[in-house]
C-alpha cells in the first residue's frame, strides 16, 4: 500500500471542525476540475511535499493543544486504503477525525466511516450543470451515493454549496436545498464564491456574488428547511 501524500497543511484553524481547535492536511489529488477550484496545484496525483511519518510525529506533539485532524484536499478519499490506515493512526492518538469531501468515492466513504468522526460534504450544484463546474457529469450521482452513505451512520455533518453565480441561480440554491431537506440533512451552509487569483477567467460582479445573502426571502425559506443554516460571506 502506496503511504499518503500530503501536499498542504494548516497547523491551527477554528472554522474547518465544527467547535474544535483542529489541524488541517491537504492531500493530493482530485477526479473533479472544478473551474473555481482554489488548490489546482492540489490536483494532480502526484508526490507530497509531507512525509506522513514526520507529520504524525507533529501530531502527537500536537495532543492535548488540538481537538481535530481534518483531511482535506484535492479529494482525500483518493488515497484509499493509505488514508483510512493513516486516519486510524491519528485517531488512535485521540484525535477527533473530520474530513472535507466532493462525495465521488461513497465505496471508500462508507470503508473509512468508522474512523471519521464529522464531514463536510460538498454539493456544487444542480444534477444537470455538475459535468460543466466540475469536468465530471457522474459526480453528482456518486455524491448522492455518499450522502446517503453518511445519513446511514448516524454521525453529524454538514452539506454545503458554494454559489459561483456562473453554476447556481437562486433558484438552483432553492432546488438544492430542497433536495436535501427531503433526504433528511439537518445542516446546511451557504458559501459566497470568493474569486481568487486561481480563477482568472472569472466574470461575475460583487452584487451577482452577493444575491443569495441579501435576500431575504431566500434566506427565511432555506433557514426553515434545516435545523441550522450557516451563511458563509
Ligand atoms: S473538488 Fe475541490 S479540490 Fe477537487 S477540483 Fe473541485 S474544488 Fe478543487
Amino acid at each position: 500500500m502506496r503511504e499518503i501524500q500530503i501536499g498542504g497543511l494548516v497547523s491551527f484553524t477554528t472554522i474547518d471542525y465544527p467547535e474544535k481547535l483542529a489541524a488541517v492536511l491537504f492531500l493530493v489529488g482530485c477526479p473533479l476540475h472544478c473551474v473555481y477550484c482554489s488548490n489546482p496545484h492540489l490536483i494532480p496525483l502526484h508526490d507530497g511535499e509531507y512525509d506522513p511519518e514526520k507529520v504524525l510525529e507533529w501530531l502527537k506533539s500536537r495532543v492535548g493543544k488540538l481537538e481535530a485532524v481534518v483531511f482535506s484536499g484535492g479529494e482525500a478519499l483518493m488515497q484509499g486504503d493509505a488514508l483510512i490506515e493513516y486516519m486510524r493512526r491519528v485517531r488512535e492518538l485521540g484525535f477527533a477525525i473530520g474530513l472535507h469531501t466532493n462525495g465521488f468515492y461513497p465505496e471508500t466513504l462508507a470503508r473509512a466511516a468508522d474512523y471519521v468522526d464529522w464531514i463536510g460534504l460538498d454539493y456544487k450544484t444542480t444534477r444537470n450543470k455538475y459535468g460543466d463546474l466540475s469536468g465530471q457529469n457522474i459526480a453528482h450521482d456518486h455524491m448522492i451515493r455518499s450522502l446517503d452513505v453518511w445519513l446511514a451512520t448516524g454521525k453529524d455533518f454538514e452539506v454545503r454549496v458554494t454559489c459561483d453565480p456562473r453554476f447556481v441561480t437562486k433558484l438552483d440554491l432553492m432546488e438544492i436545498a430542497t433536495d436535501l431537506h427531503n433526504r433528511g440533512v439537518k445542516k446546511f451552509a451557504v458559501q459566497k464564491y470568493i474569486p481568487h487569483f486561481e480563477d482568472s477567467t472569472h466574470n461575475t460582479t460583487p452584487e451577482q456574488r452577493a444575491q443569495f445573502f441579501t435576500d431575504k426571502n431566500l434566506r427565511a425559506t432555506i433557514d426553515a428547511l434545516f435545523d441550522s443554516v450557516t451563511w458563509r460571506e
